[in-house]
């Protein structure tokens, strides 16, 4: 399977940036070798649509509501992406964990959500600095795992340690080995053989200078980027650094 390579655009970019930003990575995405993904705002999403029509490239919304529709001032369902367009969606990242305390039951009811609406979910896990230090934090994410992932998962888990994120700080090649063959185990334990074809990405403070050492490790299936996804050019030196598979 080639790697995936997702960026993450968070609250940034207009329509009109995240129009030109897909753009920029649709024009490279030839000389790349691998999978490709952007994760516009949701008021950028029909923007970045127009531009990605017909590109093989895919996109998606960074969240999205566990039920069909109701009563949820504010949200947006699954189904509702996949109208939007979208063919992918983010779930249980650290900052919703964080500022919206999402909780593992959350996100597994959102991805079974996903799965249903024919999306790609994203489920990010990972540590937080304290629980690295105390040694506790494969059996930390190896839970998020078994708790976040709904039965039947189709979709992709991305390993982001809290502690790396936007930092510039990333764990030894050691550790991301050592966490994605923990989180492989978690998947079959969770999924069984199926558990085998989940791509795991890493994510954290992926630039152009770490990309090909992080993305050469045993079962590191593709990065999730952030603030490096922000430039064409910096997200695209990444995707040149993605192995065939
Ligand atoms: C992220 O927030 O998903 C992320 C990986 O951010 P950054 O690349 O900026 O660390």
């Amino acid at each position: 399977m080639q790697q995936l390579i997702a960026g993450n655009w968070k609250m940034h970019m207009t329509r009109g940036a995240g129009a030109a930003l897909a753009r920029a990575v649709a024009d490279g995405a030839a000389t790349v070798e691998c999978d490709l993904a952007v994760f516009p705002p949701f008021t950028a999403l029909a923007a970045v649509a127009e531009v990605l029509h017909g590109r093989p490239i895919l996109f998606g919304a960074q969240d999205c509501h566990a039920a069909p529709s109701g009563a949820f001032t504010g949200d947006v369902a699954a189904a509702m992406l996949a109208d939007a367009g979208c063919g992918a969606v983010i779930l249980g990242h650290s900052e919703r964990r964080h500022f919206h305390a999402e909780t593992d039951a959350q996100v597994r009811a959102k991805a079974q959500a996903a799965v249903s609406a024919g999306l790609l979910p994203i489920i990010c896990v990972g540590e937080h600095e304290a629980d690295r230090d105390a040694g506790h934090a494969e059996p930390m994410v190896c839970r998020q795992v078994a708790e976040s992932v709904p039965d039947l998962f189709t979709g992709v888990v991305a390993y982001e340690p809290i502690w790396a994120i936007g930092t510039g700080r990333v764990p030894t090649l050691d550790d991301v080995a050592s966490m994605h063959a923990a989180i492989r185990q978690a998947l079959v334990r969770r999924l069984g053989p199926d558990g085998m074809d989940v791509r795991i990405l890493y994510g954290g403070s992926v630039n152009p200078h770490n990309a090909a050492d992080l993305l050469s490790v045993d079962d590191v299936g593709g990065a999730l980027v952030g603030g490096a996804s922000l430039e064409a050019a910096k997200f695209l030196a990444i995707a040149a650094a993605a192995r065939r598979g």
